[in-house]
């Protein structure tokens, strides 16, 4: 059970709404959020979708507040979303592995997307730090990303963003980076 791996949830959620629109205008973008999600299956209506949307602005206010510098609010806010959405770690038999942990599958679509979400990125935080949560800073794009960079300097969610006329200096800063690490 890689816990660390959900912070990848938590990541996808926030950037279903960017400078292309909300991905979760409807229960079809909450669909498709969960397709690739088998632990996530269940059914869902509108209520979950509501829920969704507002585990998404919760989870946003902590990257915002991380990439603006304010550890002590966005570690806040995530040890909030920790208390409200505990994980129910539980053993179970795998075929030719013993037993193993995994997460409890009950429970509602979005009390289980959120408790693997917060702790995903809670895990994260405690590995490498509050500071690597970042959001983009080209104009309009609002996406998150956890910023894997040795130097702790990235500023962009990708590299089309890096390469927008008001980020141009830092992007050609970031180009190099990516060059040098043989990227490009
Ligand atoms: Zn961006």
């Amino acid at each position: 059970m890689d816990l660390a791996s959900y912070a990848d949830l938590a990541i996808e959620l926030v950037n279903t709404q960017d400078r292309a629109g909300d991905a979760l205008r409807d229960l079809d973008g909450l669909h498709a959020l969960l397709a690739r999600r088998p632990h996530l299956n269940g059914r869902i209506g509108h209520r979950d979708l509501d829920t969704v949307r507002g585990l998404r602005a919760q989870l946003r206010a902590v990257f915002v507040a991380a990439s603006g510098g304010d550890e002590d609010e966005a570690i806040e806010r995530l040890n909030s979303l920790l208390i409200q959405h505990p994980i129910h770690p539980q053993l179970a038999r795998h075929q030719d592995h013993g037993w193993h942990m995994r997460l409890n599958e009950a429970g509602s679509v979005p009390d289980r997307y959120a408790a693997r979400a917060a702790m995903g990125l809670a895990v994260k935080v405690a590995e490498h730090g509050i500071d690597r949560l970042g959001v983009c800073r080209a104009d309009g794009c609002g996406r998150v990303f956890f910023d894997t960079t040795a130097s702790r300097s990235r500023r962009y969610c990708s590299d089309r963003c890096a390469g927008r006329p008001n980020g141009m200096v830092t992007a050609l800063a970031h180009r190099n980076t990516v060059t040098r690490d043989g990227g490009q």
